[in-house]
């Protein structure tokens, strides 16, 4: 057993070590400054070395050994698997399904599966990375995960989503479980896929709902986990504008993405009296300055867009993230925000609903002009929070009240959001960094008392 500090003997010293070729491959930070985070890096980094730009921020702040933070940086296992799918005509169609366990020092690793054509071995890697430290900075008893398959569903027919599902699966089922690692929602997945994973996994474990969250309640879903990303965005939105001196009542807000994580953030930011101005999705965004009307706008939406709702002027999404707001939400897709928008960003603060929606470089041109960045790690973190209420219910067989999963919500993200701000604060830091510093510290705690 080593030390705490890392000095014990379990921990190799903080000696150079050639860099490998996989060291490469994984763990290259694109031009990581000497000193500042605060030096706008090229545009061009992959999802992976922007997330580990931004850890880099942070452990040079924490003083972390080189080892320490290769060690950190580097994914526990990776796993690609092909997914065929047989056409009536008998063709084939072959997709990539991923699953990146990227830590699980504090515990089974967590993280959503995105169906998405975008989705590769780099973007899962990230979003992994970034479940880690999410888990962290809310002090979750779990590490973090992420996959997905490269696929569109729109370009499936009925019955094709659940049998690419149910093939995932047979050919991941020995690497997840409760106590291994639990995948949950993400774009375009939900409840529906998360049950015929429940069954797909239990023809080979018995029955085990506790193997994914985010679940329809029939098969042991948590109430409030469909609303929950939504509910954090919106309580930490509240903190966070208090903070900035912005009064959230009469507050403008425009939300990218109307999703499950856009749909929730907007209708929890207009319970609070926020007038949300402008909602978008895949299609364009609709904007009108008296506020839209929500609950109208989810209910006309039902899985059509936004666009089609009778209200307000038809925007572009480049054109709701450069509107005058108090409030940007972004709760679509990763790098929205980048070097050649940012500086047309004209909202107060920026809230990020989204994974990564905005680039390392996008993030220094905002910091220049004093537009402060929840990051996501902490602005998302609602839904994971809740996925774990869920599984603690799976585990125990035991159901929780709505009103007590609202409670316990609040509380772990009001107590996230203090934290990283106090941090903020005291090493006078972005909240970025400053989460980073929360998670990590956490992390190398853990990998350091249970030794590699
Ligand atoms: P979703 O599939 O429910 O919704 C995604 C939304 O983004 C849709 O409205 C879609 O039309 C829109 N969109 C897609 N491509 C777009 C584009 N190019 N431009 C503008 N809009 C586009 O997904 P979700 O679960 O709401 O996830 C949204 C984001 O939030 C993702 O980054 C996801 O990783 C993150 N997130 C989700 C959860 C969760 O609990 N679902 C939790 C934390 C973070």
């Amino acid at each position: 057993m080593g030390d705490a500090d890392g000095s014990g003997p379990t921990m190799a010293g903080d000696r150079e070590e050639p860099v490998r070729a996989a060291e490469r491959a994984t763990l290259r930070t694109a031009e990581a400054p000497a000193s500042a985070d605060e030096v706008p890096p090229a545009d061009e980094m992959t999802p992976f070395e922007a997330v580990n730009y931004q850890f880099d921020c942070a452990a040079r702040r924490l003083d972390l050994p080189r080892h320490l933070q290769v060690a950190l940086k580097t994914p526990y296992r990776e796993v690609m698997v092909e997914i065929p799918l047989v056409e009536e005509d008998g063709s084939i169609r072959t997709f990539h399904g991923y699953r990146v366990q990227h830590n699980n020092a504090r515990g089974p690793m967590k993280g959503g599966l995105r169906y998405h054509p975008d989705v590769d071995l780099d973007e899962a890697r990230a979003l992994a990375s970034l479940m880690t430290w999410k888990t962290a900075v809310v002090d979750l008893p779990y590490g973090g995960g992420k996959g997905g398959i490269d696929v569109d569903p729109r370009t499936l027919r009925p019955g094709q989503v659940e049998r690419i599902t149910r093939t995932f699966v047979d050919r991941i089922h020995q690497f997840i479980g409760p106590n291994e690692d639990i995948p949950a929602p993400d774009v375009n997945t939900d409840g529906q896929v998360m049950a015929w994973i429940v069954d797909e996994y239990s023809k080979f474990e018995g029955f085990t709902p506790a193997v994914v969250t985010g679940k329809p309640l029939e098969v042991g879903g948590s109430p409030g986990r469909v609303s929950a990303t939504g509910r954090g965005v919106a309580i930490i939105a509240e903190r966070a504008a208090a903070d900035h001196g912005i009064d959230l009542d009469g507050a403008r807000v425009a939300v990218q993405g109307f999703g499950n994580v856009g749909s929730w953030s907007a209708r929890f930011l207009a319970d609070r009296g926020a007038r949300v101005v402008a909602v978008s999705d895949v299609e364009g965004g609709i904007h009108d300055d008296a506020g839209l009307d929500i609950d109208a706008l989810t209910e006309a939406a039902n899985g059509r867009s936004v666009v089609t709702h009778d209200r307000g002027d038809r925007i572009s999404n480049d054109e709701l993230l450069a509107l005058d707001v108090d409030i940007l939400v972004p709760a679509a897709l990763g790098g929205v925000i980048h070097r050649w928008n940012a500086r047309h960003v004209q909202a107060r603060l920026v809230v990020e609903g989204a994974n990564a929606p905005t680039t390392p470089a996008a993030d220094a041109l905002l910091a220049e002009r004093d537009i402060p960045v929840v990051p996501d790690i902490l602005a998302n973190a609602g839904g994971v929070t809740v996925s774990y209420f869920e599984w603690v219910q799976n585990l125990q067989q035991f159901r929780w009240t709505a009103e007590k999963v609202d409670t316990e919500l609040t509380a772990i993200m009001t107590a996230a959001y203090d934290a990283v701000r106090d941090a903020a604060a005291e090493h006078r830091t972005s909240l970025r960094t400053a989460a980073f510093m929360v998670a990590i510290q956490r992390v190398a705690r853990a990998v350091q008392v249970r030794g590699v």
